[in-house]
């Protein structure tokens, strides 16, 4: 420790060097960015002894909090034991067979197998690439185009960004790639009109179907979206919207990807988003909760269908990381999902603090600047409106989220702003005098955009 810098010199090293993803470098540099040293349980802590609540676990991934020492023990001793070796060339590792046998006992009877990656995105490219390949290997080689959603978020990969839905990420980089086509999401409160949540639902699932007959349902590879759309917003979908996905992807027989980077490990009180919705995926990438984020590890679970195909007809898949299936990150991982079994985290979400969030959280519909506020299991999102009688939202809504969550943290709140909704994804260890606290801040938070801006 003795050759490090001072940390007040930290932010100005770092504005000379590290150029950081989603930034804005030059507002950053100017700013200082704000150094976090430790963290334990739902609080972090930054260079000058400031200590936040975040609510937001991290980037929506620490799903048992911070400080678990047993995680860092087991990435440790695995460490120690064998650092690295490669899953490529007929070789595997304890860790992670134990891993991908772990998950498996969290799945659907038919969704049996994983494939390992570093992260979320690589498990988009790689769900992106194997589906292509399984209608190859069925004698479709046409079938390659992927329908995805507007405003959905998959990655930062050429693949991800390109299936996401973000028009700003399509801006840079020439994307989308080839191939992909984007559908409306079924977001009600923005779009939803006259009609009504389940009507809407209805409405934009079926936006899929006319898309597949538009281009041809012997061109379409698959559909992908999110079970709860995260960044784009927390964007719940209505009850009507997922049976109805399931049924066009069966009858039109096109695969079913659900990106479960974010549903995954419990968050929705389920160890995946899916089976709270009560639908069965045939590709679903995870990552995220995987680990609780004690280190990188993701992974795309593979259901019979299409794994059945791969290992019977395919040969070699020619794909795959030289960390695919890291024994460090793979040790740390099956650390991370002993302690949500241990704990009862997933149940504790479904039905202990899940329901506690849920009404407080909804608590603050009765705010005059709130439209709407839902959740499910800790996922939640909070719409902000001029005028919550009619729906109108605020004219500038990037800057009415920012008010509100700059708010938060001046407070000691970490919470997440996209647009004109407030999104919380807290660690599924908050406690309830915690959730208390969070609500209260983002109440006063909502008093002051009351006060200091007029619709
Ligand atoms: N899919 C979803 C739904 C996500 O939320 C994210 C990350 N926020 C990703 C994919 C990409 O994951 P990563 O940042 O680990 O590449």
């Amino acid at each position: 420790m003795t050759d490090m810098p001072p940390l007040s010199n930290l932010a100005a090293i770092d504005a000379a060097h590290h150029l950081h993803p989603f930034s804005d470098m030059k507002q950053l540099n100017a700013k200082g960015a704000r150094v976090i040293q430790r963290a334990e349980g739902v609080h972090i802590y930054d260079s000058t002894g400031r200590k936040y609540l975040d609510a937001f676990a991290g980037l929506w991934c620490v799903n048992v909090g911070y400080g678990r020492k047993s995680i860092a023990d087991a990435a440790y001793k695995q460490m120690q034991e064998l650092p690295y070796y490669n899953t490529f060339f007929g070789t595997t590792t304890e860790p992670a067979a134990l891993l991908a046998q772990k998950i498996a006992s969290h799945t659907g009877e038919n969704l049996k197998r994983v494939f390992f990656t570093n992260s979320g995105s690589e498990a988009t490219d790689t769900w992106f690439r194997m589906a292509r390949v399984y209608w190859k290997a069925l004698g479709k080689p046409e079938k390659t185009l992927v329908i995805a959603r507007k405003n959905a978020y998959h990655g930062s990969t050429v693949a991800g960004a390109s299936l996401g839905g973000m028009k700003l990420m399509h801006e840079q980089g020439n994307l989308p790639i080839e191939g992909i086509h984007h559908i409306n999401q079924p977001y009600w409160y923005a779009e939803g009109g006259d009609l009504s949540p389940a009507e809407f639902g209805l409405k934009v699932a079926r936006e899929l179907e006319a898309k597949i007959d538009e281009l041809g349902e012997e061109r379409v590879a698959a559909f992908v979206a999110e079970p709860i759309q995260g960044a784009g917003g927390v964007i719940i979908p209505p009850e009507t919207y997922w049976p109805e996905i399931a049924r066009i992807c069966k009858a039109r027989n096109i695969l079913l990807v659900a990106d479960e980077v974010i549903c995954g490990f419990g968050r929705l009180g389920h160890w995946f988003g899916h089976q709270y919705y009560g639908f069965e995926p045939d590709l679903a990438p995870i990552a995220k909760g995987l680990s609780s984020g004690y280190l990188p590890i993701g992974g795309v679970l593979v259901s019979d269908r299409v794994a059945d195909v791969m290992v019977e007809e395919l040969g070699d898949f020619y794909h795959g990381f030289t960390y695919s299936g890291h024994p460090v990150c793979a040790a740390a991982a099956l650390e991370n999902i002993r302690i949500i079994e241990e704990e009862g985290l997933v149940e504790r979400v479904r039905d202990d603090i899940g329901p506690y969030f849920a009404a407080a959280w909804k608590s603050l519909e009765d705010h005059a600047v709130v439209g709407e506020a839902e959740s499910v299991g800790l996922i939640g999102g909070l719409q902000l409106a001029a005028d919550k009688s009619t729906r109108r939202r605020y004219a500038k809504p990037d800057d009415i989220g920012s008010l509100v969550r700059n708010h938060c943290l001046e407070n000691g709140l970490i919470l997440r702003a996209t647009g004109d909704r407030m999104l919380a994804s807290p660690a599924l260890t908050i406690s309830r005098s915690e959730v208390d606290e969070v609500i209260e801040k983002l109440r006063a938070a909502l008093d002051h955009l009351r006060d200091s801006v007029s619709g």
